[in-house]
């Protein structure tokens, strides 16, 4: 056995190891895009250098074999920014959206491409499912957002854009219509309680995130009935009432325990507050609408405890003594959504988000805001670092040319956005439903969760636009067969060419052009699906970006179901 040294980690290997292999036996996570076990080292991306602290050089892990006494450096800054400065330059000329257009923009961010996707395929269970991830009232949304999301949508520069809001309505009304609309699951208890002051939008979809995170909610509402600002949508005539009473009760049925007619400060004691609940949100609306109850929690004995509390210090943002003017808004902490007042232990356990904090003039803004500050209390409760969600690292296409479209367009219905015949205030029928999702383009790139390089421009920080690459013309090669293949997203790593040459396929791929201009093709002009025809799906799997995917049930590149992962 060879012995050597790892991160300060002892380790003996056989002879004829590399140190990848040894470094991962450590379970140290070295990037290597271009190694797989049973292929040659290409050396292509030289992501997974190391240093060797004898001669102080860098060497690629994936081709250099382990020798006794070496001692090596895989987790330092400077070997961090060596890998970070190469995948950058990977990434200079990469084409590619990581997330659709339409995800990006959408306040919540729910997988609109798979919602389509699932629509177009009759998978309606697994729609709802992908919808009630990140939204948690569908029905209401459905009505009165301005269909932001769709502003954004790459359809639009070929017609019109996608019907999504349309969509989503209808797959939550389908849904509404069932004798058991879908619940999503919930984490087993935790034992944790949350008063969620105020049954607006924010404090809807707080309770929402939160129940499915474990925790018990209780949600404090001043009027006799939830809904907060979401009622204003009734008497514009957008929103019938049952559709948010619906949507309201689920939330219910998930356990939130609504008290009703119940002002903080006048109807329950905020002391009692403190005492009961392990974390406390507002989520009252508009400061001036709330005064009352901002009051209360800033200064308790003032207006109803006669014992002063252990939120002893005034909240920072509410100005005791006068209506607070419309454009006051409580002053949180932009990360935690914490405001600065302890409790007598110090623990900060007021939490506020929504109208009270920003100025949203979208249902979906609040309704957003209620699940980011879910996530944040969450961690807090867990007592984990409170990062809530982290937008993962993304690189985007930018505006795109028409002719770019084009490919986008194969195998995409050619026809016009479909308008529901019986009235846009009726919703769509199921074939309307069916032939408007189909119009989807799917610019989301088919392997965001099993990426290599995002995974690791993610880990290391990678900055995209740090150097600037020629942009490339979007190419998304769909030829019959089961491959799409889109070169601006391959790195050369030359995997997909092993794995065809030792499969003998009959064509296979190779790299042809020099320099710069080099790129993987099959041979003669054919297809890569005519080089890849035993191991298509081999290379798919081995391609450590989305240059390679498999065309699924629905005809694109992503699994938007589990029929189309094959479970
Ligand atoms: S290949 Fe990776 S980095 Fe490129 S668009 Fe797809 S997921 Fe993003
Ligand atoms: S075509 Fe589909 S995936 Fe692309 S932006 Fe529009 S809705 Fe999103
Ligand atoms: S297409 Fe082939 S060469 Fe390009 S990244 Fe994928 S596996 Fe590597």
């Amino acid at each position: 056995m060879i012995q050597l040294t790892i991160d300060q980690q002892e380790i003996g290997v056989p002879p004829g190891t590399t140190l990848l292999a040894a470094a991962r036996q450590l379970g140290l996570d070295i990037p290597a895009l271009c190694s797989r076990e049973g292929c040659e080292p290409e050396n292509a991306c030289m992501l997974c250098l190391v240093k060797r602290t004898d001669s102080g050089r860098l060497v690629p892990a994936c081709s250099t074999l382990a020798e006794e006494g070496m001692r090596v450096e895989s987790e330092t800054e400077e070997v961090r920014e060596v890998r970070r400065t190469g995948l950058e330059l990977l990434l200079s000329d990469h084409l590619g959206d990581c997330a659709a257009p339409c995800q990006n923009t959408c306040p919540a961010h729910m997988d609109i491409p798979r919602m389509l996707g699932q629509i177009a395929a009759g998978k309606l269970t697994e729609a709802i499912a992908t919808v009630k991830q990140d939204i948690a009232m569908p029905a209401v949304l459905g009505r009165v957002c301005p269909e932001v999301c769709e502003r954004a949508c790459r359809r639009a520069a070929v017609d019109s854009p996608a019907a999504i809001c349309q969509l989503k309505r209808y797959v939550a009304d389908v849904d509404l219509a069932t004798e058991r609309p879908y619940l999503p699951p919930c984490a087993p208890a935790s034992g944790k309680r949350v008063a969620i002051v105020g049954s607006g939008p924010t404090g809807l979809a707080a309770a929402y995130h939160l129940l499915q995170a474990g925790h018990a909610c209780t949600v404090l509402e001043r009027t006799d009935r939830p809904g907060g600002s979401l009622r204003d949508f009734i008497s514009l005539g957008q929103l019938p009432a049952d559709v948010l009473d619906a949507e309201i009760a689920l939330i219910g049925q998930l356990g939130a325990t609504f008290r009703l007619a119940t002002t903080v400060g006048l109807d329950i004691v905020v002391d009692a507050l403190w005492s009961d609940y392990d974390a406390i949100l507002l989520a009252v609306g508009p400061l001036k609408l709330a005064g009352r109850e901002i009051l209360s929690l800033a200064e308790p004995g003032k207006t109803q405890a006669d014992k002063a509390g252990p939120g002893q210090k005034k909240l920072a943002g509410a100005k005791p003594g006068r209506t607070s003017q419309p454009d006051d808004r409580l002053p949180v902490d932009p990360h935690t959504y914490q405001l600065a007042m302890a409790d007598s232990a110090g623990s900060r356990r007021l939490f506020a988000a929504g109208k009270a904090v920003r100025p949203y003039h979208l249902a979906i803004q609040s309704i957003a805001a209620g699940k980011e500050v879910a996530e944040r209390i969450d961690c807090f409760l867990r007592g984990r670092p409170m990062t809530g969600w982290q937008r993962p690292f993304s690189v985007h296409i930018g505006p795109m040319q028409c002719d770019e479209l084009v490919p986008l367009m194969t195998g995409v219905p050619d026809t016009a956005r479909v308008e529901p015949a019986a009235g846009p205030k009726m919703g769509m029928n199921d074939e309307e439903a069916r032939l408007e999702a189909e119009r989807c383009l799917h610019c989301d790139c088919g392997k965001q969760e099993g990426c290599l390089l995002r995974k690791y421009a993610d880990a290391l920080g990678a900055n995209p636009n740090r150097f600037h690459g020629e942009r490339r013309l979007l190419v998304r090669q769909q030829q019959p067969g089961d491959v799409i293949f889109e070169p601006g997203k391959c790195i050369l790593c030359g995997l997909c060419v092993q794995i065809a040459n030792r499969a003998r396929e009959p064509l296979g791929l190779t790299y042809i052009g020099r320099g710069f201009d080099v790129r993987i093709a099959a041979p003669f002009d054919q297809s890569v699906s005519a080089g890849l025809q035993r191991t298509a799906r081999a290379c798919a799997e081995a391609c450590p970006t989305g240059a390679l995917a498999l065309r699924t049930e629905c005809g694109h590149a992503n699994a938007c179901c589990a029929g189309c992962r094959g479970q």
